[in-house]
Parts: structure tokens; C-alpha cells; sequence
């Protein structure tokens, strides 16, 4: 599953990783594979053999075009992606298929865009990166190398899905959470985005995050935060917008103070959004519940619980 991977990461500047990375994703193989994983792995193989005319990364992700499979394959690739939902991040645009995801993860992607260095040439690391939607928008942008590193395994397969069409060179997930990843101190470029307030200590976080970076390469982290000044920081009680795995949700002032303790320089906030019910909604694709369930029917400035409702911020470091 990680041939290619190897190939690609002994000729470029992620090369200590070939002394650890062949044993934890051993190890992964082996021990800790979720119980659907190998049946997903059967619907990747029968979804149907048909070759993208055209894959559009820049503007949005579109593979292929409608002709390019015949009605029996058309029918049959829906079904088989229908039995990986839920699809949270995209949207995506495959052959005749709007594939209409609880997120417009594509607006995240335009709100920063504008702020960041030029990804042309970069070695590119998306630490939390779902299914990989961000990644393909970073190949568009002409990243030389995107790497991928979520722990879902559901999500490891929606990109299998992806690139079984794309068959895009040069990008690649790994099922690895952020504390499984080796220092690398190599990426250009790092990002995550939607992960640290799931993580229990968010310095030890960052400085996994900054571990990757080679000195003067440029993190984007964006992440819901709070309104207040840098000694603010809400740690909710057991849910946050019927989330369980929240820990700690910052003011921006405060991130950027802990991204300073951490010695990164060059901090600042490029941007604040409230999420609105457009950006996340249930869909054809996503049919359990979204933001309009985890917000008070009464007051959407607050979640269900009564805490301010989502805020996302992105903010952007120089190591
Ligand atoms: N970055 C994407 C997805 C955010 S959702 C976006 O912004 O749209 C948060 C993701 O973090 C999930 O896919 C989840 O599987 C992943 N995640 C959870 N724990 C993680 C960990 N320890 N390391 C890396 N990713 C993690």
C-alpha cells in the first residue's frame, strides 16, 4: 500500500523517514486496522476501471467527465462511494457525480489561500487531513509533494476512492496521527486545520507541528477559537456543539501567545469567520446530524450547551 510512497521519500528531502515510517505503517497493517477496513477495501476494488479524461485541482477537485463511463458504471460508482459515508470534506466533482459533502471545505480553502506563501515547488505536510480534500487543493496550487497524515480510517479510503481517478503522482496519506510522525524537520510548508482543540495538549501539539517544519518553513493552523484576550481559553465540559473530544478552545490572542512561547516568529491572524449553516450542513452525502442540530434553535450565537458557537480562526507562523 506504501510502495510508492517509499520510492518517493528516498529521493526527496523526507528521506530520514525511511528509517522509521516502513515499521509504523507495519505496524499500523498489523495491529491496528478498524474492523471495515478490509471490506472497504473490497468496494475500492470493485469500483469501476474507467481512465479521468481531465482533473481540475486548481479551482475546485473535478475528475473526470460524465462520458468517460458508460450508465451501468455510473450507477455502480454511486452505490459503491455511497458506502462510505459519511462524506464530510469536499465537495468534490467525479465524473458525473456532485459529490455534496457536510462541509464547504472549499471556502476555508479560498479564505486562506490569499495569505499563504505560493505553494509551487514546496514538500507540503496536512496534518488532520480528513479525506484529503485541502491535499488535492494543494497539488493544484503546484505543491512538488503533499503528504497526508489522519488517523481515520474511513477517511484514508475516501482518498483511495480519489486517486484510484486522479492517479495524481507525488501526494499521499498516511493513516498516522500527529504524535505517530517521526520529526522531519524537512516540510515547507505545514498545515492543520480542524485538529487542535481534539488534542488534550495543545503545546505538545504544536511543537509536533513545528518538528516538521524545516527552520523558516511557514505553518497555516486554523481552528475554532473564542472571543478574549490572550489568557483566554475555554475548556468545555464533556461535549462542545455535541462534539465529545474538545479540549481546549483558544482566543486567537491566546494561540498566537502559545505559538510565541513555542518560538515561532512572524504570528499573525489572517482570519476570523463565524461558521455559517451554509458551510456546514447535512447533504445527500452527509445525512446525520450538522451545525444546525449542535446550535441552539433559539440563539445560533450559541451552542446547544450554551458556549459561543463556532468561531474558526487561521493563523500563520514562520518557524
Ligand atoms: N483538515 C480538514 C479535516 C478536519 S476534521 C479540514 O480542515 O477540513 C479533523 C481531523 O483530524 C479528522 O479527520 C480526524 O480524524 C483528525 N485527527 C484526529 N486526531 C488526530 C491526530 N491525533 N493526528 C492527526 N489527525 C487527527
Amino acid at each position: 500500500m506504501f510502495n510508492q510512497f517509499y520510492q518517493d521519500i528516498l529521493n526527496n528531502q523526507l528521506h530520514s523517514w525511511i528509517e522509521t515510517m516502513p515499521a509504523l505503517l507495519a505496524d499500523w497493517q498489523k495491529n491496528a486496522l478498524h474492523g471495515e477496513f478490509k471490506s472497504w477495501q473490497k468496494t475500492i476494488e470493485n469500483l469501476p476501471e474507467a481512465t479521468a479524461t481531465c482533473v481540475e485541482l486548481k479551482s475546485a477537485v473535478a475528475i473526470g467527465h460524465s462520458d468517460d463511463l458508460n450508465l451501468g458504471q455510473q450507477k455502480r460508482l454511486e452505490v459503491l462511494l455511497k458506502q462510505f459515508m459519511p462524506w464530510r470534506k469536499g465537495p468534490y466533482q467525479l465524473f458525473h457525480i456532485d459529490l455534496n459533502t457536510e462541509w464547504r471545505s472549499d471556502w476555508k480553502w479560498d479564505r486562506l489561500l490569499p495569505h499563504i506563501q505560493p505553494l509551487k515547488n514546496r514538500t507540503v505536510l496536512d496534518v488532520g487531513c480528513g479525506n484529503g480534500y485541502h491535499m488535492w487543493r494543494m497539488l493544484g496550487e503546484g505543491a512538488k509533494f503533499v503528504v497526508g497524515a489522519d488517523p481515520s480510517q474511513l477517511f484514508v479510503v475516501q482518498f483511495q476512492a480519489m486517486q484510484k481517478y486522479a492517479q495524481q503522482p507525488g501526494i499521499h496519506l498516511l493513516p498516522l496521527g500527529v504524535e505517530q510522525l517521526p520529526a522531519s524537520n524537512a516540510f515547507d510548508t505545514v498545515f492543520s486545520m480542524g485538529v487542535l482543540y481534539h488534542r488534550r495538549s495543545p503545546f505538545e501539539f504544536l511543537q509536533q507541528l513545528k518538528d516538521q517544519l524545516r527552520p523558516g518553513g511557514e505553518l497555516i493552523l486554523e481552528t475554532i477559537v473564542v472571543a478574549g484576550d490572550e489568557n483566554t481559553v475555554l475548556v468545555p465540559g464533556e461535549r462542545y456543539a455535541k462534539m465529545r473530544n474538545v479540549w481546549f478552545i483558544p482566543s486567537s490572542k491566546a494561540l498566537c501567545h502559545w505559538l510565541s512561547r513555542l518560538g515561532f516568529k512572524n504570528i499573525r491572524v489572517v482570519d476570523e469567520t463565524v461558521t455559517s449553516l451554509d458551510e456546514q450542513r447535512k447533504t445527500a452525502w452527509m445525512e446525520n446530524e450538522s451545525l444546525a442540530d449542535f446550535l441552539d434553535a433559539d440563539d445560533i450565537n450559541k451552542t446547544v450547551e450554551g458556549y459561543p458557537a463556532p468561531i474558526r480562526a487561521v493563523i500563520i507562523a514562520n518557524k
